[in-house]
């Protein structure tokens, strides 16, 4: 029997990436998963087909982070799939994954309205998920943010972006006191270079590159970071709460 048996996960942002990977190694440890997405139905589908196939259980869902309501229409999906398999809207593990990034612009060239955009769908959003989340979240429960190495590894092509993750890890530091008397804990998780679907990823020179960054010299896989994502989510990691995880490869040892 997996880990999370009997457990019901919500990953956002895991029709791709990082995101993806996760919600197919907490659904290989048992968990039912909600698959979240904002445009890419297919792609959630195909994470869905692939949990499936594997003998796991998942279902997606559908909602637009960033925007008003955006909670609201998470939430009405992920409560009707819960409750449709499982009888109720009780969710354990909550992982904040959903994100964007600045799309390496200098400083200067940062629009106050792509900075509100950041903030908006990297560090709004996954407050409110995750204050909306307590409310189905039994004793126990686990939430894992993901945030970035770029808190401590500097970037000026990517100020908004941190500053956005910085928002990030202070949720962790501040709800783990909030919410250790229930037993729920709540970390940040921080990648460094990882492979994904930018096409820069396609490009050896660049990714030899990138590669240098880590002290394994090579670029991470989603997997690599899922892997600690399933770590924290399971009961081994009970006594790790408030924490800033570095997955990252080695790439902020200096
Ligand atoms: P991807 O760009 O591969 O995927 C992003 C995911 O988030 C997709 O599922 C996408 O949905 C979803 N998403 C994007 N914008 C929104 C939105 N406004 N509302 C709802 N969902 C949205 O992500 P990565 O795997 O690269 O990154 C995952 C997380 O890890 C992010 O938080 C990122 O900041 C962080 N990270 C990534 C690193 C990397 O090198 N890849 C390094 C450090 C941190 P859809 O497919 O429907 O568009």
């Amino acid at each position: 029997m997996g880990k999370l048996a009997a457990k019901s996960a919500l990953v956002t942002g895991s029709s791709r990436g990082i995101g993806r990977a996760t919600a197919i190694r907490l659904a290989r440890e048992g968990a039912l998963v909600a698959v979240h997405y904002t445009t890419n139905a297919n792609a959630a589908y195909e994470v869905v087909t692939s949990i499936e196939r594997d003998g796991g259980r998942a279902f997606a869902v559908q909602a637009e982070l960033g925007v008003p309501g955006d909670v609201h229409q998470l939430f009405l999906g992920l409560e009707q799939g819960l409750k449709e398999r499982t009888g109720s809207t009780t969710l354990h593990i909550l992982v904040n994954n959903a994100g964007v990034m600045s799309g390496n612009t200098a400083p200067e060239k940062t629009t106050p309205e792509a900075f509100d955009r950041l903030m908006a769908v990297n560090a709004k959003a996954p407050f409110f998920i995750i204050q909306r989340a307590l409310a189905n979240m039994p004793e126990g429960g686990r939430i894992i943010n993901i945030s970035t190495g770029l808190t401590r590894f500097a970037n000026p092509h990517e100020i908004a972006y941190a500053m956005s993750k910085g928002a990030v890890e202070m949720m962790a530091l501040h709800f783990a006191k909030h919410l250790g008397p229930r037993n729920i804990t709540i970390n940040s998780v921080a990648p460094g270079i990882t492979r994904n679907d930018n096409p820069v990823f396609d490009i050896p020179d660049v990714v030899n590159q990138m590669a240098r960054l880590s002290t394994f010299n090579r670029v991470g896989e989603p997997a690599d970071v899922a892997d600690v994502v399933a770590f924290l989510a399971s009961d081994d990691a009970r006594w790790i709460t408030g924490s800033f995880v570095d997955a990252s490869g080695g790439s902020l040892l200096g």
